[in-house]
């Protein structure tokens, strides 16, 4: 094994002669902070283009949190993004009106763009829909992240479209996606689970691209640290209902004990979509019957909850 301790206890950089800061169990390696950042950097560039997230002329809306995740694939878009012609970059933070939570997230999104320089866009959930979450929820607070997660995947299109975006790129890392693939297999939603997330042939949407998707939630948390972006901020007071919490202990406990488990639920997945593509495994899209956007049924998941709170 690499990274000779030099004398002291901590081992060195397996690739040149400085302290560790990390101990990469796949590739059996030590890396200093320097090339761990090269290493991360490089990941996601190969990332997007192996699966052709971004091509010259895109203009890429980038769906800012202001939480670790989006403020790593800001910085990151904006470190590799230059090698692109002609490629821009803009922010969108949706406020979904979660109090004691979002104010400081808004907060942190808006000194990150400031500091790079990106254009920087937000939109509520009062503006688009007439009420925050907050009170949207009352009553109903169990199922807040499903609703949430429907608002949100709304405004975010809705921004989108209101900048001119051609790519919507998120957040999601290797943790939220192994966590993905096994609730859909939970929840036995075929659909879901073999849907390209990455791309959408309808022409419908504007393609949501995901760069950080073989990145794990640790790896993010060391990078922002090396790279002075590290935040601590408030966890949104809804976690604790959603059922991707307890799967995330469940997969982080069999990461930790079998490595490269997350990574092997991805390529599974990977190898099912395109064992099926081609065939048929969800109705073919249709329009709502209330707003005209592209939807599974009748109506959008918006126009039905829409519905079930007008009743
Ligand atoms: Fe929305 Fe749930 Fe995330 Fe809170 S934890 S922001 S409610 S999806
Ligand atoms: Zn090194």
């Amino acid at each position: 094994m690499n990274g000779e301790t030099a004398g002291s206890a901590v081992p060195v950089c397996s690739l040149c002669s400085e302290p560790s800061a990390v101990f990469q169990k796949l590739k059996d390696r030590y890396l200093c902070g320097t090339h761990f950042t090269a290493d991360i950097e490089q990941r996601v560039m190969d990332t997007i283009k192996t699966r052709e997230m971004i091509a010259a002329g895109d203009r890429v809306a980038v769906a800012l949190s202001g939480g670790k995740d989006s403020t790593a694939l800001l910085l990151l878009l904006s470190r590799l993004l230059p090698q692109w012609p002609d490629v821009r970059l803009v922010a969108i933070t949706i406020d979904e009106g979660i109090s004691g939570y979002r104010e400081e997230t808004i907060h942190s999104a808006e000194e990150l763009t400031r500091r790079l320089g990106i254009e920087h866009h937000c939109i509520s959930f009062s503006e688009l829909f007439g009420d925050s979450l907050d009170t949207i929820l009352k009553g109903r607070e169990t199922k807040a992240c499903s609703i949430c997660g429907i608002m949100r995947k709304k405004a975010l299109a809705v921004g989108a479209g209101r900048i001119g975006a051609t790519k919507l790129a998120t957040g999601h890392n290797l943790d939220d996606e192994a966590q993905s693939v096994l609730m859909n297999v939970f929840r036995g939603d075929l659909p879901r689970l073999i849907r390209n997330s990455g791309m959408d042939s309808s022409g419908r949407f504007i393609p949501r691209i995901k760069p950080l998707s073989l990145i794990s939630e640790k790896e993010i948390a060391l990078y922002l640290m090396l790279n002075n972006a590290w935040n601590v901020l408030p966890e949104c007071p809804y976690t604790r209902f959603a059922l991707r919490r307890e799967v995330r202990s469940l997969l982080s406990g069999f990461e930790y004990r079998h490595p490269g488990t997350m990574l092997h639920l991805i390529t599974s997945k990977q190898k099912i979509e395109r064992s099926c593509k081609g065939s048929e495994v969800s109705d073919p899209l249709k329009t709502c019957r209330g707003c005209g956007d592209p939807s599974s049924g009748e109506f959008c998941q918006v126009c039905q909850l829409r519905q079930s709170r007008n009743r």
